[in-house]
């Protein structure tokens, strides 16, 4: 067992790689220059940031001017919706956004803003029973005042994987800026911008063993958007402050390592992924995997148990040394389902029972079995509670 017990949360956040740790290390003390200082303490800090932004870029298939680092991955999807809609409604007096409904907040609540208070016209994708967007319904959307369109690739609530590639393409054809929130995608699947043909795509490093507070975004040479940090011309120009030079260099090493070695964890997470999708539904009554069956992030299972209350199984799971998720991370006080449970039709009866369940490096074999053996019961118990 993990010390302090077994943790399953991985699509909240993950443990920092030590190798992450050691590379960020002296840009703390020694190499602490700010990278626009023209004196030696400032070159080293820049070409640190240079060499991040490179690195990044090649795994990426990108030029190096095409990467913003940013501080998280909702900066990143803020910098894109925002920074799109702005640009094409002043120079082209262009209002309308296509989004899917079961975006992570960082997309869907700036989308909402835009909306509520900034005079956009928001249009909701349809979704089918596992949350991805047909390309069809895509094509038949836009519109020629369409500004933007964002869609997630894998969904951190549901696990499910658009087909990015080609959602992007119809974009490309009628030339509406096409934006992906990679983040929670990048820790597993590929993020090649040439394979995925997106304009702008969202990574945050926390989610692949790196840092906290950092992220970046990429966007495509051409494609415009306004800046929505002013002052200094960090970043091109789009995104003023001095870099946070130690946490760029471990988003990058981060993503090194995550590339690398990204095979052979996927291998191991659909293993012990496979086993709790095939599992639970049979052992415990009234069990609805949520998110597609194949078509899903590699580590990640989630389901509905029909009537339990999601919240208070991670209360039982905790005290039982169990870290999981019900759904998104964010707490919420009132007992409702999540907009992403509710947008792929799941009743309140249903929907209110979620579970997440997700794995990460340092996850055994034994503790995927030890948690699919105490599940049923704490399920049950809640059952009789709540009857
Ligand atoms: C975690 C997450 C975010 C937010 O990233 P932060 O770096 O925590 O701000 C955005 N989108 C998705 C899909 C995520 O999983």
């Amino acid at each position: 067992m993990q010390q302090n017990g077994i943790y399953l949360d991985y699509a909240a956040s993950t443990p920092m790689d030590k190798r992450v740790i050691d590379a960020m290390l002296p840009y703390f003390t020694t190499d602490f220059g700010n990278p626009a200082s023209i004196h030696r303490w400032g070159q080293r800090a820049e070409t640190a940031v240079e060499d991040a932004r490179e690195s990044i870029a090649a795994i990426m298939g990108c030029s190096p001017v095409e990467i913003i680092f940013t501080s998280c991955g909702s900066e990143s999807d803020n910098l894109a919706v925002r920074g799109l809609a702005i640009h094409a409604k002043n120079t082209r007096g262009d209002k309308h956004m296509l989004i899917s409904p079961v975006e992570h907040d960082a997309v869907l609540q700036t989308a909402l803003d835009l909306a509520e208070n900034y005079g956009f016209d928001l249009e909701l994708l349809p979704i089918d029973e596992d949350g991805r967007v047909s390309p069809n319904d895509l094509e038949s959307r836009i519109r020629s005042d369409t500004a933007l369109v964002s869609i997630i690739y894998a969904n951190n609530e549901i696990g499910s994987i658009n087909p990015i590639t080609e959602l992007a393409e119809i974009c490309r054809q009628r030339e509406v800026p096409f934006h992906t929130d990679a983040v929670q995608a990048a820790s597993q699947l590929d993020i090649n911008i040439n394979n995925l043909n997106v304009d702008l795509l969202s990574i945050g490093a926390h989610k692949f063993y790196g840092p906290k507070g950092v992220g970046a975004l990429y966007i495509r040479s051409g494609t415009e958007v306004q800046a929505l940090q002013t002052g200094g011309s960090q970043e091109f120009a789009l995104r003023a402050g001095t870099q946070n030079v130690p946490l760029i260099v471990g988003m990058a090493r981060a993503l090194e390592i995550t590339h690398s070695e990204r095979d052979e964890h996927n291998h191991k997470y659909s293993r012990l992924r496979d086993h709790l999708l095939g599992a639970l539904p049979e052992i415990i009554p009234e069990t609805r995997i949520t998110g597609h069956v194949s078509s899903r992030l590699p580590n990640h299972a989630s389901f509905v148990f029909k009537g339990i209350d999601g919240n208070q199984l991670l209360g039982v799971l905790d005290a039982a040394g169990f870290g999981c998720s019900s759904g998104s991370a964010c707490k919420t006080g009132d007992p409702v389902p999540s907009i992403v449970l509710e947008a792929i039709g799941l009743s309140p009866i249903w929907g209110l029972g979620s579970l997440r369940v997700t794995v990460g490096r340092p996850t055994q074999e034994a503790d995927i079995h030890r948690f699919a053996q105490f599940l049923p019961d704490a399920v049950e118990r809640l059952r009789r509670i709540s009857a």
